[in-house]
């Protein structure tokens, strides 16, 4: 069931928030809190809530795990190198722990949401004070202000999963660029993948919701929004409103924006989305369709529900209505029975789509999904040569793509000064294209022509057209 929280609950939630705020003042002058989301975008907005409630309650943020009264860990449980960093960064911190005895430590998110995993930490990492599932964000001022009066800790991983609540502050890691999730959960269940069972049933939010909370950011001066789901083509369900309409209303709020979206299952996706995207104002011309695999056998293994052919037909449609757009996807290199075969009918669908950019992986098993009772025979020294081959294939295709570009004129969003190049500005085409340019300050927050100059595998040059 789909519920949104009471309103006896959210009376109770704001309780809490004082109730902690007051026990933690008595700590100290806004003590310090450290707080890591590992993954994926979703998870950054979690931790986006987490510190929203958090800063209400009377902490300030570090961003060093030895400096911090409060240590929240946010994990991923997408691939088993999440958890093993998470395992690794929970065991260093036992030395803080020693030497700091005020020092709460809680560990959330996906990862602990798997019953193995919140054992394992039970029993070997003791020193631990709250371990809490994906269910139970606004339960976090109860568990803390329980800890901080005295209590002794606790494990909250509850299996409902039907919640949805508004009622969580938000504090935002950038005044430019906001995360708005539409929907929780997953209903896929492609079978490599632990999503659906740790982050439960698919479930949307009202787009009244929505549509107020970009309203509201749009006037507050942020100019672009991603909407995150794990498959926001089928939004709405609930609510007889689908992603396409949801999209077109959101396209007509007035003002300088760009929205963008993550992530579509082709499965899902149709033509009436990708004629709202050729036809809006505001969504920017880029479209990440993961897709998976180039072999029918493949897909049909993973439970994906397309072929690559169908695959292929999307593709087509999207460049025919905006020959401009830009197409990103994953790839996972690997899967249980994959033959090279079948793989080379990946590099293939590569080869021909010509993706701008892909995110690629090296299949990784995952306890309770049905891939992981598959037998794997290939070795993981061959799946790496598959991979390396993948990446350098596409990295001459970004190559290739991105010189294509020489001599056009892109509208960045400016992000603020180049990471490696500070030098330079950085931001974002309305293809999502990553630009860099020199230009003064002034310009960082907004939409700026700049005319492409040269070409990068990930990103492209060029200056701005004064
Ligand atoms: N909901 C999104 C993506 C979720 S996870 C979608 O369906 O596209 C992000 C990416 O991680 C996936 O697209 C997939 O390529 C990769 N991934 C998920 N589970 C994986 C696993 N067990 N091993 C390797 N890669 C995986
Ligand atoms: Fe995982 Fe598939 Fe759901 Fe994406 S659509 S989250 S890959 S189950």
């Amino acid at each position: 069931m789909i519920r949104e929280l009471s309103s006896e609950e959210t009376a109770l939630f704001k309780e809490y928030i004082e109730k902690t705020a007051a026990v933690v003042a008595a700590l100290g002058d806004r003590p310090a809190a450290y707080l890591h989301s590992y993954g994926c975008q979703q998870n950054v907005s979690d931790g986006e809530k987490l510190k929203g409630m958090l800063y209400e309650m009377g902490y300030d943020f570090t961003d060093s795990p030895s400096d911090a009264d409060l240590i929240v860990l946010n994990t991923c449980a997408v691939r088993e190198n999440a958890e093993d960093k998470v395992f690794g960064n929970i065991g260093a911190m036992k030395k803080l722990k020693e030497s700091n005895k005020n020092l709460v430590i809680a560990v959330g998110g996906c990862m602990v949401q798997q019953e193995h995993i919140a054992e394992k930490l039970k029993s070997s990492y003791p020193y631990v004070d709250i371990i809490f599932g994906t269910h139970t964000l606004h339960e976090l001022p109860r568990m803390l202000y329980d800890k901080l009066s005295g209590g002794k800790g606790c494990v909250n991983i509850p299996s409902v999963d039907g919640i949805v609540t508004e009622s969580v502050p938000v504090l935002r890691d950038s005044k430019l660029k906001a995360y708005v999730p539409i929907m929780y959960g997953c209903n896929n269940f492609c079978t490599y993948c632990v999503v659906p069972y740790v982050r439960g049933r698919e479930r949307s939010r009202r787009p009244e919701a929505v549509t107020r909370e970009v309203k509201s950011l749009i006037a507050q001066g942020y100019k672009e929004i991603l909407l995150l789901g794990q498959n926001v083509n089928s939004y709405g369900k609930e609510h007889g409103v689908n992603f396409a309409a949801l999209l077109r209303a959101l396209d007509a709020i007035a003002g300088e924006y760009k929205i963008c979206f993550m992530t579509s299952h082709p499965k899902d996706c149709t033509k009436e989305l990708i004629d709202v995207i050729a036809d809006s104002r505001h969504i920017e011309h880029h479209i990440h369709l993961p897709v998976q695999s180039g072999s029918d056998r493949i897909l049909k293994a993973m439970n994906r529900g397309y072929t690559a052919e169908s695959y292929l037909e999307l593709v087509k449609y999207a460049r025919e209505r905006m020959p401009d757009v830009s197409l990103t996807t994953d790839i996972i290199a690997g899967f249980p029975g994959e033959l090279r075969e079948d793989f080379d009918k990946t590099l293939q669908l590569v080869k021909t789509v010509r993706f701008d950019m892909a995110y690629t992986f090296i299949y990784s098993k995952r306890a309770g999904t049905a891939a992981a009772k598959l037998p794997d025979p290939v070795s993981s020294a061959e799946k790496s040569a598959w991979l390396r081959e993948l990446l350098e294939i596409q990295g001459e295709i970004g190559l290739e793509n991105n010189r294509g570009f020489i001599g056009k004129t892109f509208e960045v969003l400016c992000e603020g000064h180049d990471r490696h190049k500070p030098e330079y500005l950085t931001g974002r085409s309305r293809q999502n294209i990553i630009v860099r340019f020199s230009g003064g300050e002034e310009l960082i927050g907004k939409f700026v022509s700049v005319k492409i100059t040269g070409a990068m595998p990930w990103a492209v040059e060029g200056q701005t057209d004064v």
